[in-house]
């Protein structure tokens, strides 16, 4: 994934440098982008994959179904949105629903990982397949890394059945409301996750 540095000191700032971004075609079909929501300061963030129609109406992350029962998997832990923060890898929606390109997460990539960067999270979660995709950079097998704890850059990675799939899947809806319980528990433990040592640090710690 590209890792260009965005200059913004703040979720506001950074906000700011994506009005009217054109960086992907994505651009040409929306309504409104979608940034995100919630806590600046959430230990626990969420991450889709893209806006639906709701959402894209709305400027708004999972307002729709989905959203709905992410707000019920959050209260059965004891959480409500306010004490989170929803994104998704793109701010765009893509047409039709589809799953976004490849180009487009790369395109969009930078304030996916500057908002991640600002936010600190101890965990970010993934919901589904794509978003799991896109942070832990290779492709996944959902129904083996559902729930687990992976490490990040800095935070723990924590896959989950899309909410979407869970409602049109009532089979995995059993296994999204454990995982959200083992979300919990990994909130709970003290551990965090080990941060990737820069390029520049080796270099740094030869001058003494
Ligand atoms: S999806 Fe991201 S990169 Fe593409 S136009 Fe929207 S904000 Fe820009």
């Amino acid at each position: 994934m590209l890792s260009e540095r965005l200059e913004a000191d703040s979720l506001e700032e950074l906000e700011q440098l994506l009005e009217g971004c054109q960086r992907c075609p994505l651009w040409s079909d929306r309504s409104n982008l979608v940034f995100g929501s919630g806590s600046r300061d959430a230990q626990l963030m969420f991450i889709g994959e893209a806006p639906g129609r709701a959402e894209d109406a709305k400027g708004l992350p999972f307002v729709g179904p989905a959203g709905r029962l992410l707000d019920d998997l959050l209260a059965g832990i004891g959480l409500t949105r306010s004490e989170v923060y929803i994104t998704n890898v793109v701010k765009c929606r893509p047409p039709g629903n589809r799953d976004p390109l490849p180009e487009e997460m790369e395109a969009c990539h930078p304030f996916l990982a500057r908002q991640i960067e600002l936010i600190e999270p101890k965990i970010v979660c993934a919901l589904g397949r794509v978003a799991a995709g896109s942070l832990l950079g290779k492709t996944v097998q959902m129904s083996r890394i559902h729930g687990t704890r992976l490490n990040g850059d800095g935070y723990f990675v924590v896959p989950v059945f899309h909410p979407a799939a869970a409602l049109r899947t009532p089979s995995s809806m059993s296994a999204l409301e454990e995982d959200f319980r083992n979300l919990k528990k990994y909130l709970q433990q003290e551990e965090v996750a080990p941060k990737t040592v820069s390029r520049e640090e080796p270099e740094q710690l030869e001058l003494f």
